[in-house]
This record gives C-alpha cells, sequence and structure tokens, in this order.
C-alpha cells in the first residue's frame, strides 16, 4: 500500500469520502445532462408591491436527474463554476430564457421582463458583452426585457472590469440588478460607481424581518440607500402577509416569494398568469 501523507486521513474519513464521492458523481451526470439536454428553467413572477400585478419573471436553473434525483441549483452552480461548466450552463441559461420571453412576446402581443442570473464566472469572462448581444440578436428579444441579476461580489472581484462590463451592458438598454443584497454589507460604497438599477434583498433577512427588530432595521436602511442612490428595491422570500406588509411599509417596489408564486415551468407560467388576470 501507499504511504499516506499527513493530509491524507481524510481519505478514509466515510463523510469526507461520501463528500467526494458526490462531488465526483455529480460533475459526471451534470455532464451528462448538459450534453443530453436535461436542464430546465423554472420562472418566479416578480410583484408590484403597489399594484399587485406581475411586472415580470426570474429564470431559476433546475436540475432532475435520472441516477441523482432532483438537484438544487445552491448546488449546481458552485460545483459549475469549480469546473468551469458555468459558462456552457450559464450561456443555455440566458438563451433559453430570453427565447421564452421572445415567444411569449410574440404570443401574447406583451413583453415580459426577463431576469437572469449571472455568475461571477461568467461576468469576469472577456466574451460576456459579445456573447449577451449575440443572444438578443438571435432570440429577437429587446434589451430592455432583459435583465441581470449579479451578486456583490462578483462586481468587486475586478471591479474596473465589471465597471467596463456593466457599462456596456447598460447601453445596450439591459437592466442590471445587485442580487442577494445585504450579505455583503461592506461593499456598500464600492457599488456607488456600478450602472445598478435596482437591489434585490436577501430572503434571509424577510424571513426574519417581521420578528427581528436587527433585520427589520437592515430592510429599512437598504431601502433607504437605495432611495438615496434612486435605485430600485425588490424584497426577496415573501412567503405571507405580514411581510409583504412590512416591506409596503418600507416603500420596496416589488417582491418575490411563495406568497405569490413559487417558481414555474413556462408552460404552467402562462396557466398562472392568465388565472392571475382574473383576480
Ligand atoms: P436567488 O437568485 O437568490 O433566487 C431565489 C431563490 O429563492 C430561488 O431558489 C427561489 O426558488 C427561492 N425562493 C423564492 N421565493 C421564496 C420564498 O418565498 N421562500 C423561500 N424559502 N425561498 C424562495 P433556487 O431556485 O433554489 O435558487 C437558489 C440560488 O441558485 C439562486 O438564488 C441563485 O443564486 C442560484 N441560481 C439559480 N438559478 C441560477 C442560474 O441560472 N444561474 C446562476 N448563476 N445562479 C442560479
Ligand atoms: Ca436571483
Ligand atoms: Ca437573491
Ligand atoms: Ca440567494
Amino acid at each position: 500500500a501507499k504511504r499516506l501523507g499527513r493530509n491524507n486521513y481524510q481519505f478514509f474519513d466515510p463523510d469526507m469520502t461520501s463528500h467526494e464521492e458526490r462531488r465526483v458523481t455529480l460533475e459526471r451526470r451534470l455532464r451528462h445532462a448538459i450534453e443530453h439536454a436535461a436542464l430546465r428553467l423554472a420562472y418566479q413572477p416578480k410583484v408590484s408591491v403597489e399594484t399587485g400585478q406581475v411586472t415580470g419573471v426570474e429564470a431559476l436553473l433546475r436540475w432532475e436527474d435520472d441516477e441523482l434525483g432532483a438537484v438544487r441549483p445552491d448546488e449546481i452552480i458552485p460545483l459549475a463554476e469549480e469546473t468551469g461548466l458555468i459558462l456552457p450552463i450559464g450561456e443555455w441559461v440566458l438563451r433559453t430564457a430570453c427565447r421564452y420571453a421572445q415567444a411569449w412576446r410574440e404570443e401574447t402581443g406583451q413583453p415580459l421582463a426577463m431576469a437572469v442570473n449571472i455568475s461571477a464566472v461568467q461576468l469576469n469572462h472577456r466574451h460576456f458583452v459579445a456573447t449577451v448581444k449575440e443572444v438578443l440578436e438571435t432570440t429577437g428579444l429587446a434589451p430592455a426585457s432583459l435583465e441581470l441579476e449579479l451578486t456583490e461580489s462578483a462586481l468587486v472581484l475586478n471591479p474596473d472590469l465589471a465597471l467596463e462590463t456593466l457599462t456596456e451592458l447598460r447601453a445596450l438598454g439591459i437592466a442590471l440588478s445587485i442580487d442577494d443584497f445585504g450579505t455583503g454589507y461592506s461593499n456598500l460604497a464600492q457599488l456607488r460607481r456600478f450602472p445598478i438599477d435596482r437591489l434585490k434583498i436577501d430572503r434571509a433577512f424577510m424571513s426574519h424581518a417581521v420578528t427581528d427588530r436587527q433585520d427589520a432595521a437592515i430592510v429599512r436602511a437598504v431601502v433607504a440607500l437605495a432611495r438615496s442612490l434612486d435605485l430600485q428595491v425588490v424584497a426577496e422570500g415573501v412567503e405571507n402577509e405580514d411581510q409583504l406588509s412590512l416591506i409596503r411599509q418600507l416603500h420596496s417596489d416589488e417582491y418575490q416569494g411563495y406568497l405569490c408564486s413559487q417558481a414555474l415551468s413556462g408552460e404552467a407560467l402562462k396557466a398562472f398568469m392568465q388565472e392571475y388576470a382574473k383576480r
């Protein structure tokens, strides 16, 4: 048997082994899913706090694997980022979401505002803007119907490149939002230099804001800050009426959450919107 170095003890730790096995299996199955077009998108409505109308949707990755069952994006995305698979996956997500929004427009005569999550790896890739342009041209979607959701960490990784990229995207007419806002509070000042339209308040704050005064204070501070910077505010993870009335008091513009709807398949979203319009 080979002599094991100091760091190889983990090889015999059953937890580490199963963790590593899971990772290897996931990567193998994820490559398989990409090749066999097994990834899907689900669309979660965004709602105007004032009017209750659906203002658009966010595309969210879904994967139901034959071997592994449903795998959550929280597990897929980090692995995809580590392995570089995020580039083909991210491009597929963007193209599929834009194609759906354009088909919606052609079928209904109404635009559908489509928000797409962009990983730091994609944003910091030198062909990103060219890819976005190509996808818009190919699908025919108006840039004004597209919004890109970026994380704070993606911007501060390489702020100069991010600023250049965001400026180009903004010039195309694409809307830009900061996702999971509030989780990287220290970078607040840095955000001012970026041409951002919207902040999305992280679900972690909403889940406790009704009962926890500190979380409520953070939400209040974020909304006030956003107002002073002329940004729109979207509250994530609104699950009940108490949370809705809180964000209404705080003058958040839009919300997303199970109170209105979870993320729906493309077909289910059409049915949902028809029912919703009758309410
Ligand atoms: P996110 O961008 O913050 O998306 C919101 C997540 O919260 C989604 O989880 C959504 O299903 C969930 N959610 C929405 N409303 C509620 C609610 O009222 N209560 C609760 N408990 N949860 C709610 P999901 O789909 O599992 O996605 C998790 C994360 O994975 C996303 O967080 C995003 O960071 C990432 N992700 C998903 N799809 C993509 C993608 O296509 N590209 C990239 N780069 N990341 C993605
Ligand atoms: Ca998001
Ligand atoms: Ca978020
Ligand atoms: Ca999140």
